[in-house]
Parts: C-alpha cells; structure tokens; sequence
C-alpha cells in the first residue's frame, strides 16, 4: 500500500521529481530551524508541521529518516540579506537579559509548540553557537578562493561560484535594490560569511578567528551544520518560501565553494538533491508578524480555547506550496472536523489494531491516501482519503482501527489519543470550571425529565451568562460549548 512513487517538488528544478535517496534507504533532511529571540508565530510553526509531514511520508515509505533542525541563536541580522543588527543582540538589550538567557528561554517556548503540535522530535537539534570552531574551518578553506576581506567582516563573492542565485530565479534589479551596499562589496548580492566586531565594541558572541574577533554570518551557520551532521549531499533540504531568495542561495554558493562542485545543473552541486519551501501562512491584513496587529502564537490559540492540533489539521487541509490565510472561522472549522474524526475512532478505541494487510472495504481509500500523499504531500487529498476510511462500516474494529492508526502515523494527529472532551473549546478567560457545568447540566437534564422547562430554560440561560453555550441536539453530541 505504500507502492506509489514518492514524488516531490524541488524548488531548485521547479519539477516533481522522484525521490531517490543519496544513500539507498536511507533519507537525510535538514530543516532551517528558528532563530530563538522571540516566540515563533504559527506561521513559523507551518514550516514545522510541513517539515514533520515529509519525515513521516519518508518513514512510511520504509526509509531511515534523519532529520535534523537547527536552533540559531547567533548571527541572523534584522535583514535577511546582510544588514541591520543581530536578532539576538537586539532582543536581549530590549529585554535587559543575557542572550544566552533569550536564546534559552525562546528555545525552550518553541519546543513546547512543537509538542503541542504533535511535530516529532529530529534526529537532532544542532545549536548553531556549539559549531563555531566548525564554521571558522569552512570559512578558512573557502577564504582564499571564494572570499575577501573587508573592514566589516569576511566577504562571499558571488561571482566565484556558477548559477549564483537560481534557486531564486535570478536576482532582479530590484532585487538587489534591497541589499544594503557595504563600502567595497564587489557585486550587490556577496554576503558575510564572519562579521568582525567593529573596533572598541565587545559584543556578548563573539569568537576569535583568522579575521578578527567576530561572529559567523546566518549562512554560513546552516552550511555548516547541515554538512556535518548529514555530509554532503543530502536529500532534502528545507525552509520557508522567503528563505528560496537570500539565505538559500547564499548556503547553496558556499556549499559549492566547499564541495568544489560546479554548475548546477545537476542538483546535488548544490549540497542536497532537493530544496523544499513551504509557503506562507498569511493573515487576512497581509504577511503575519510579530510586532504589529495580534501576535498569533500558538498559545494564544490555546488561551481562546481551540486545541493545538485543530491548527495542524488547518495546515495540512492545504496543499504545503499553497499560501494559507489563517482566520478564526477556518480555525473554528478545522476544530469541529478533528472532533469528527474524534468521535469516528472513538468506538475502535476498545479493540486492538490488526495489522493493515489487503482489505476489500479499505483498498480504495488506502490507494487514494498513497497516490495522494506521494503526489508532492498533497495532504488536502489524503485527508479526503482518511475521511473515506473513517466512513467504512460492517467491518471488523481491529482491521479498522490499523488502517487508521496507519494513516495517522503519516497525518500526525494524534486521534487514538484525543478525546471529546479536549477538545471542547475552553477560554483560559472562563470563569466557570468544567466541574459546575456538568453539575448545572445534569439539574437541567432532571428538570427535563419532570417536565419542568421553566427551571430547564433558567438553567440554560444561567450558564449562557457565563459564557457556556448548551448545544441541544447538536450531531455531532457536543452537549455543551465555551465561548
Ligand atoms: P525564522 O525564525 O524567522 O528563521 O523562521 C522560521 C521558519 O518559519 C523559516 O523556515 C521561515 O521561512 C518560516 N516562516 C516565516 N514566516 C512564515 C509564515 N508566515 N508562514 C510560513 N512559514 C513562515
Ligand atoms: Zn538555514
């Protein structure tokens, strides 16, 4: 059942191309990580739950994943292409704390997103402050044919590789307007590979180097650690849809400088086979943001009641290369499916799983999820696939429930360990416990019994006062609802 092509799209070709692995069944993906001087938004976290799809499709389909992200807790400036100041530096002199207290305490708020999201752990999380010694030796063996030496730090040149930027499609010119000219720079889009600390500064990072004291450029950050955990090339290579203009050609140039490969015409020169981006979770104003409008964390999605993971299955209800506009109502929508698909498995919780072998009243939808999944991760589609196998009846619970343990494995949502009840919508406001509903609603349920729906109605509009909706007759049996 798993016998379709995998068949994923390479942003550096613009083509699916089929999967076939550097090293045979095995298959090793490095994911650009977060940088930890905020909390990320849930746009942030789509890259995540994106990159945790394609681990589990490469699993399924028998490989040996290792998958690796990255924890950058240096050297990203406020502009992706080389200018402006250090995100670390700049958060921990608003905030009054060291930066190793700001990288510690982001690292650690972005892991518990990941949980909450039922994103699985990488094979590792490379820090990129524990690979500095690494990034100085890739720096000294480029330096002297691919690299100059200005008063600001170590200079790539672009110029010394072949295809600069093809992953972007060639820079425009107004492209290049964007980047900020740095006196003696030979072409507009060169980028530092170390920044030297300007003299009479001391910075909180900084390590000594053949250049002077200073700190390694973004860049160099994930050359480095992608090629020293999973060695050049790799499969599969991936990050958000901004990162295909700068940071990823400018990672794809050194890699070439340090693999002395060529043109790139054939995709590994570029030191992965294949460069995955997903696109942007957007809001209905424009690009989502952390310092204007609300800030969309994922725990204020839990403060307002909506369980973590009804936002994975707003995610994966989209094709990864499709931009996503988050709202309240999609959110709203995508909770009231898990709870259906919730209530589906909940018969099947009692029996044990039957492992999945040719099952007539299963072929159909198993088929469907493979093609689908396979095709570019076109979760949408296998999402219609898990919906159809839910649907199937008359037939054994066991045979049932493997099936779909089987799909979930890939779809991650967790439906054998969610319950009605979590996913009631709960504000952290509410001042009402869970306790004084259910105690409200079995008078209110007497009161019916006797006929007295005078006390019936009054108990119902007591609770509605407090903030709790009673769904009488609701299909899908939620008895109640917090809002
Ligand atoms: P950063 O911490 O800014 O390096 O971003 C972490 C990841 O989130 C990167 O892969 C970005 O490309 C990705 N990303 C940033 N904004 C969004 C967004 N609105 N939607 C989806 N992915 C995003
Ligand atoms: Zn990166």
């Amino acid at each position: 059942m798993t016998d379709a092509p995998l068949k994923l799209f390479n942003s550096l070709t613009r083509s699916l191309e089929v999967f076939e692995p550097v090293h045979p069944g095995e298959a090793r993906v490095y994911s650009c990580g977060p940088t930890v001087y905020n909390y990320p938004h849930i746009g942030n976290m789509r890259a995540y739950v994106f990159a945790d799809v394609l681990g589990r499709t490469l699993e399924w389909k028998g490989l040996k994943l290792t998958h690796v992200i990255n924890i950058t807790d240096v050297g990203h400036l406020t502009d992706d292409a080389d200018a402006g100041e250090d995100k670390m530096e700049k958060m921990a002199a608003a905030q009054k704390q060291s930066i190793w207290e700001i990288a510690e305490h982001y690292k650690q708020a972005f892991w518990a997103d990941v949980r909450a999201l039922n994103i699985r752990e990488p094979a590792q999380w490379t820090v990129a402050t524990d690979y500095v010694p690494q990034m100085i030796e890739f720096a000294k063996g480029i330096a002297d044919k691919h690299c100059y030496e200005l008063k600001s730090g170590l200079y790539f040149d672009v110029s010394s590789v072949a295809d600069y930027g093809r992953l972007a499609r060639a820079q425009t010119e107004e492209g290049e307007g964007r980047i900020e000219a740095v006196e003696g720079k030979r072409n507009a889009a060169d980028f530092a590979i170390w920044r030297k600390t300007p003299p009479g500064e001391t910075r909180q990072m900084e390590w000594d180097s053949p250049w002077g004291k200073g700190a390694p450029g973004w860049h160099l950050e994930c050359s480095v650690m992608s090629g020293a955990v999973l060695g050049f090339p790799f499969d599969i290579h991936t990050g958000g849809i901004d990162h295909r203009e700068i940071h990823h050609p400018n990672e794809i140039a050194q890699n070439q400088a340090h693999c002395c490969t060529n043109g790139l015409d054939d995709p590994k020169n570029s030191g992965a086979k294949i460069w995955m981006h997903n696109n942007f979770l957007v809001e209905r104003s424009g690009k989502m943001s952390k310092s204007s409008g609300e800030f969309l964390r994922l725990q204020l999605l839990i403060d307002k009641g909506y369980h973590p993971l009804a936002y994975r299955l707003m995610c994966l209800s989209a094709h990864y290369r499709s931009e996503l506009e988050f709202s309240w109502e999609a959110l709203g929508a995508a909770l009231t499916r898990l709870k259906r698909m919730v209530m589906a498995v909940e018969p099947l919780k009692a029996v044990e799983a039957q492992p999945v072998a040719e099952h007539p009243k299963f072929a159909a939808a198993l088929a469907k999820f493979d093609e689908a999944i396979s095709d570019d991760l076109a979760t949408p589609v296998a999402l219609t696939a898990l919906d159809e196998a839910l649907a199937v009846k008359k037939v054994d619970a066991g045979i049932k429930r493997g099936v779909i343990e089987e799909i979930d494995a890939v779809l991650g949502l967790n439906l054998f360990g969610l319950t009605r009840e979590a996913l009631r919508i709960r504000p952290k406001a509410a001042t009402i416990s869970e306790d004084e509903i259910t105690a409200a609603l079995d008078r209110r349920k007497q009161a019916r019994a006797a006929k007295d729906f005078a006390t019936s109605d009054a108990i119902r509009g007591e609770l509605a006062a407090q903030g709790v909706e009673v769904m009488d007759g609701d299909p899908l049996g939620w008895e109640w609802e917090l809002s």
